[in-house]
């Protein structure tokens, strides 16, 4: 064993004995940078107990006995907010939201990879998102594609209201993947607005939201990324951005990230 492990190990043994719920799950993780004691929560996760190399396993106990109550109130939310993202199968009626509009898929054994129409039920006032047939992992590119496509024009078009009223110009846009953890980027260097292909099967009001979260870091504003002149340009574009934030929070965990069973 190596030092750490040993170290970790011991303090391991000092959080079990502190006899916390056994559905807190913590887990000791040695960080050779840190020089104090600490807790990472995220949702979905474990919680995490930060040990600098120098601590000894009573501190750490010590540590989270303290923080037993801020524990008690964080893990239950850290759950709430746990990803429970949708998972798609590929098969025929299946509903899928994009850009705030509800369609059926219907397979197609012709045609563009995928497409959004107004066939095949002539007499039905229902869209539907045409996919030609073929593997789930094809036919899930195929229509992570024309969401990308939709969500880019979207974006342009409505990121000019933006851009205008906070005097940004020559922004470039993109719609690719972000991962799990972002729905939005902003790249001053390249002057480039990233949005999640996935943040398109969310309603309109947090689409817009990411897209203005992004408009306002292109506006370029003085002191801390989300500081004072930054949550201001917010404000002024969208009062009730905090709302939509905190909504995302919700809703996002539920999204299609492009997932399917085989
Ligand atoms: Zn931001």
């Amino acid at each position: 064993m190596t030092e750490h492990t040993e170290l970790a190990a011991d303090v391991q043994k000092a959080v079990a004995a502190l006899g916390l719920p056994p559905d807190w799950e913590l887990r000791v993780e040695i960080r050779p940078r840190r020089n104090a004691v600490g807790l990472e929560l995220k949702p979905g996760e474990p919680v995490k107990v930060l040990v600098p190399p120098g601590a000894t396993p009573e501190r750490v106990a010590d540590f989270i006995r303290h923080h037993r109550g801020w524990l008690a109130r964080k893990i239950p939310e850290a759950r709430q907010l746990a990803p429970d993202f949708a998972v798609k199968e590929f098969v025929d009626g299946e509903g899928f939201v994009l850009l705030d509009r509800s369609y059926r898929l219907h397979l197609t054994d012709d045609g563009p990879p995928a497409r959004i129409e107004g066939r095949p039920h002539v007499l039905s006032p229902a869209l539907f998102l045409c996919v030609r047939r073929d593997r789930p992992d094809t036919m899930r590119n195929a229509v992570i594609n024309l969401y990308r496509d939709r969500g880019l024009t979207w974006a342009k078009l409505r990121g000019e209201q933006y851009e205008r009223r906070g005097g940004i110009q020559g922004l470039h846009y993109e719609v690719r993947d972000l991962g799990r953890r972002r729905w939005g980027a902003y790249s001053p260097t390249k002057h480039l607005v990233s949005l999640h292909w996935p943040l398109f099967g969310l309603p309109r009001e947090l689409i817009e939201y990411v897209l203005a979260h992004e408009l306002a870091h292109a506006t370029r504003p003085p002191g801390r990324q989300h500081g004072e002149a930054w949550q201001r340009q917010m404000s002024l574009w969208m009062p009730d951005w905090r709302q939509r934030k905190t909504a995302l929070a919700h809703v996002g965990r539920r999204a299609w990230m492009g997932n399917y069973r085989s």
